[in-house]
């Protein structure tokens, strides 16, 4: 049985003020210190900066906090940049590697997020690797190999994925209010999970699967029902208490 995963990936968003009325919000719930622990695992990616104080803020809660990058190298010349063993030396458990605004944005190749994975796995963080495919690849039929191939690209090689997450986000749906049907997120699913078991090293069937893109209260339950969606990498939604808890309630009662 795999346990739901919901990560709330807050982009360039927030201040201290915001923050900390978002997690008071968010820790005064079901997410509270001393709450009975939940069968779905609660993690917020803030900015660099608001890392600390969301460390802090939710000491002793059930989120625990993770990071939206890192970077592909350990230490060095590398004006600002910062490596994944700081962010694990500060408290975070969780990186997200690969998202399709580094890879469009910052032109992130697949090398480069299999290093930057490398990285996030020597220092032992938990990797949340995105993949996912454009309108127009979707539209011309490529969906299937253009995630296969940014798959094969990120894992080849790798060492240790025990444990690692992957998050498959329609680049069309990011964003946008458009979400993929519950079939079709499904469906694609079942494609990374196969692509998964022959990997070597990987237990796919064991491997959490989220699905990004336009996630809400009101179309998670749906999605969650699916058999290879093992709960959402959310956005705009994990930025509203009310919205991202009813994410993380339908992911805990799916069990
Ligand atoms: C994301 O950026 O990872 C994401 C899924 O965004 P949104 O939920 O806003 O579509």
């Amino acid at each position: 049985m795999r346990k739901s995963l919901v990560a709330g990936n807050w982009k360039m968003h927030g201040s201290t003020v915001s923050i900390e009325q978002l997690l008071t919000g968010l820790t005064q719930d079901v997410l509270a210190p001393g709450q009975p622990a939940l069968p779905v695992d609660v993690v917020v990616c803030p900015t660099y900066v608001h890392i600390p104080q969301a460390l802090s803020q939710c000491a002793g809660s059930a989120i625990e906090i993770g990071s939206q990058d890192c970077s592909h190298v350990a230490s060095g010349a590398f004006t600002g940049e910062v490596a994944a063993t700081m962010l694990q030396d500060l408290g975070c458990h969780w990186v997200i590697i690969g998202h399709s605004e580094r890879r469009q944005y910052h032109a992130e190749s697949d090398d480069l997020v299999a290093a930057k994975l490398s990285a996030a796995i020597d220092s032992g963080l938990t990797p949340i690797v995105c993949v996912g495919e454009t309108r127009e690849q979707r539209e011309s039929g490529e969906a299937e190999s253009v995630v296969a191939s940014q798959l094969a690209g990120a894992l080849q090689g790798q060492a240790r994925l025990e444990g690692l997450v992957i998050a498959y986000e329609p680049v069309w749906a990011i964003g946008t209010g458009l979400t993929a049907t519950p079939e079709e997120a499904q469906d694609m699913h079942a494609f990374i999970r196969a692509q998964l078991s022959s990997v070597s090293g990987m237990d796919a069937e064991a491997t959490r699967v989220l699905y990004g893109g336009s996630v809400k209260g009101s179309n998670a339950v749906e999605l969650f029902a699916q058999q290879d969606i093992d709960g959402a990498l959310v956005g705009g939604a994990a930025l509203i208490v009310e919205e991202f808890l009813a994410i993380v309630q339908a992911a805990a009662t799916q069990i």
